[in-house]
C-alpha cells in the first residue's frame, strides 16, 4: 500500500533523527525536540497521555473505524492516530503536524455520513475521551462541557437540574460536530439553534495554543465556529453553553398519507407552516 510505505520511509527517517537529537521534556512536561529536529512517533507516544497509534500497529484499524458510527468504512486512513485524553496531547499533537507538515483531520462524535475524518495520510486527532460535563451554574443557567457528550447524555443531566440545551434529535449524536455545523435543534422555534446558545468555546489553534473565544476575545473563531462544520481550522475542546428551563413537555407525533395525496399535503403545510406557534416543529 502506497501510504504504508511512504509512512515507512518518512517513520525511519524521522526516527533517525530523533535518535540522534534525543527527546528533551521541556518545562510544561510536553516533550520538546531540539530544534530543527521534527518529532517522530514515539516522542508524541511519550508526549501524551492518551494512545498514539501508527499504521502497522496491531490496534491501529480498530482505532481509526472504531466509533463512526454508520460502519460505511472507506479504504482511506491516516498514518496516525492520537486519541486525546486532554487539551494537552491536542496541543502535542498540533505540535508534532507541525514539525512535520502533516495535515491534521479531527474527529468528534464520528457520525458525520461521509466519514470525512478519514483522510488518507496525515494525523487523526480522536476526542472521543473528552467527553465529560465540567460544570453546570444553575443559577446563571450556564455549562461547560467537553465536545463528545451525546445529546441523551446532557439532556439527563441537565433535565435533573429543571434545564435543558437546544440538542439534536437523535439522542446518540455528539454535541461536538453538531454545534459546529449550525445545530438544528429540538425547540428550535423557541431556543433558536443549537449554535446559538454557545457563549464561548475553547479550542486549540493551528499553530498550537489553547485559547477562549467568544464575542469579547478572538471573536472571529466564535464567529467562524458556529456553522463551519467539517470546516472549522481548529479543535474544539470545549463548549460553554448557554441553557434553558426545563419545559414542561416536548410532545412528538407522526401522521401517515398516501402518496397519492403528497401534492395535497405539501400544499396545505407550505400554506400554513408560518402561521403556527413557533414552539411548532413540522417536518416532511
Ligand atoms: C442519526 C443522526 C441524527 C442527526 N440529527 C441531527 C439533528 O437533529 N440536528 C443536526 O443539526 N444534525 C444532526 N445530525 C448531523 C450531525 O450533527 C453531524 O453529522 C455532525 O457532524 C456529528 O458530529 P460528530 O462530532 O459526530 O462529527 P464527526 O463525524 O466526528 O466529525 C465531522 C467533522 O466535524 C469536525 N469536528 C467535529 N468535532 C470537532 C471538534 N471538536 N473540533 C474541530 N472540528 C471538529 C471535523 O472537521 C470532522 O471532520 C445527525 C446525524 C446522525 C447520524
Amino acid at each position: 500500500m502506497k501510504g504504508e510505505n511512504s509512512f515507512s520511509r518518512r517513520g525511519f527517517v524521522k526516527g533517525t533523527a530523533a535518535a540522534a537529537g534525543g527527546l528533551l521534556l521541556g518545562r510544561s512536561g510536553r516533550a520538546e525536540t531540539p530544534k530543527g529536529a521534527p518529532m517522530d512517533i514515539d516522542a508524541l507516544k511519550k508526549a501524551c497521555k492518551g494512545v498514539v497509534a501508527a499504521q502497522g500497529d496491531a490496534n491501529f484499524t480498530e482505532l481509526i473505524h472504531g466509533n463512526l458510527w454508520n460502519r460505511l468504512i472507506p479504504s482511506r486512513a491516516p498514518q496516525v492516530l492520537i486519541r486525546v485524553k486532554d487539551e494537552q496531547d491536542v496541543i502535542a499533537a498540533i505540535h508534532f503536524a507541525r514539525e512535520n507538515k502533516w495535515k491534521v483531520v479531527v474527529r468528534g462524535g464520528g457520525h458525520n455520513w461521509c466519514q470525512p475524518t478519514l483522510r488518507n495520510s496525515g494525523l487523526l486527532i480522536d476526542l472521543s475521551e473528552l467527553n465529560k460535563v465540567i460544570s453546570i451554574d444553575v443559577g446563571a443557567r450556564k455549562a461547560v462541557v467537553q465536545p463528545v457528550i451525546s445529546n441523551r447524555d446532557i439532556q439527563k443531566v441537565l433535565n435533573a437540574k429543571g434545564l435543558a440545551y437546544p440538542s439534536g434529535h437523535c439522542p446518540q449524536v455528539k454535541l461536538s460536530g453538531y454545534l459546529l455545523g449550525g445545530g438544528m435543534a429540538w425547540n428550535q422555534g423557541v431556543w433558536g439553534s443549537g449554535t446559538e446558545s454557545i457563549e464561548a468555546i475553547e479550542l486549540v489553534t493551528a499553530e498550537g495554543k489553547l485559547i477562549t473565544a467568544s464575542k469579547d476575545e478572538h471573536a472571529e473563531y466564535f464567529w467562524a465556529a458556529r456553522g463551519s462544520g467539517s470546516g472549522f481550522f481548529g479543535v474544539v475542546t470545549r463548549y460553554h453553553l448557554k441553557l434553558h428551563p426545563l419545559p414542561r413537555a416536548i410532545h412528538g407525533s407522526t401522521y401517515y398519507y398516501s402518496m397519492d395525496d403528497a401534492a395535497a399535503v405539501g400544499g396545505w403545510l407550505g400554506e400554513n407552516a408560518a402561521k403556527i406557534s413557533p414552539a411548532v416543529e413540522l417536518s416532511l
